[in-house]
């Protein structure tokens, strides 16, 4: 069905305009299945809007974007909440509903599917995500860090081949952002589609197959952490001084500011 490294999204020369806004330009590039791909740039780049193309939520005013080998927009909508879910940047639930209420809704378009163990797929998505012990705390009443891990969790309980994180460590400790990560690498592992948006770069280096880096709705580089995130491209694209130093254990970038002694 969707095997490591077949593609689950082949974008070409996507271009997307709202009103006079031209947002993106020119992107090119392939989401695979059993792969992390990490999105960068700065803020007001495209990543979010970009995010949107692949859910189908926006359309591409120009350019072709596939799913799994048809045009996106051919798929229907039930169809499109059983390929893929996404993490939105605002994790906004305005009922007082639980957190394990806010899990359940992850589940809402497999309703009529025949799918037994709904239960156990909760759960599990509670466990993974850190906050089955929050369970049944009022979403509203958590933390941002904690309503980001309960929103994660609905993202697990969807179960779907291609998952899609805008940010989703932004409200994170330190802990819970490498868990994040990992959990991303576990389903990719399980042969998963993972696109994760992130401002870390040392997380997206440390984490991501592949990383693509928008500036102005253009695609600067596309390709593996250590091809992408050099210092003279990060300098541009950021405007501002940086190191990139090899990890010790890894060999992967760590990207530092550079900063006066
Ligand atoms: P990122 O997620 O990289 O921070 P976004 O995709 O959210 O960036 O936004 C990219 C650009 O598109 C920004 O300049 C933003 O102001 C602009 N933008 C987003 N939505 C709209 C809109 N509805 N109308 C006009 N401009 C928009
Ligand atoms: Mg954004």
């Amino acid at each position: 069905m969707s095997g490591p490294g077949r593609v689950a999204y082949a974008l070409d020369d996507v271009g997307y305009r709202i009103g006079a806004a031209q947002i993106l330009t020119g992107v090119s590039l392939e989401v695979a299945y059993g792969r992390v791909l990490a999105l960068v740039g700065p803020n007001g780049a495209g990543k979010s809007s970009l995010l949107g193309i692949l859910t189908g939520d926006a359309r591409a005013t120009s350019g072709s974007v596939t799913l799994d080998g048809r045009a996106l927009s051919q798929h229907r909508s039930r169809e499109l909440s059983r390929r893929r879910s996404v993490l939105l940047q605002a994790n906004q639930v305005s009922f007082a509903y639980t957190a394990y209420e806010v899990v359940e809704m992850g589940r809402a378009p497999w309703i009529g599917a025949d799918i037994a163990d709904d239960g156990r797929i909760i759960d599990e998505a509670l466990r993974r995500a850190d906050v089955a012990h929050l369970a049944s705390r009022v979403f509203s009443s958590l933390s941002g860090g904690e309503r980001a891990r309960v929103s994660l969790a609905r993202v697990l309980a969807q179960d779907t081949p291609i998952v899609m994180l805008d940010e989703p460590t932004a409200a994170l400790d330190l802990k819970h952002q490498e868990d994040v990560l990992r959990i991303a690498r576990e389903l990719a592992s399980r042969g998963r589609a993972i696109v994760v948006v992130l401002h870390d770069l040392s997380l997206a280096a440390a984490y991501a197959d592949e990383v693509a880096i928008l500036h102005g709705g253009r695609l600067q580089a596309f390709g593996p952490p250590v091809d992408v995130l050099t210092e003279a491209r990060i300098e541009h694209v950021y405007e501002t001084p940086v190191r990139v130093i090899a990890d010790p254990d890894t060999g992967r970038p760590i990207v530092l500011p550079r900063r006066e002694r």
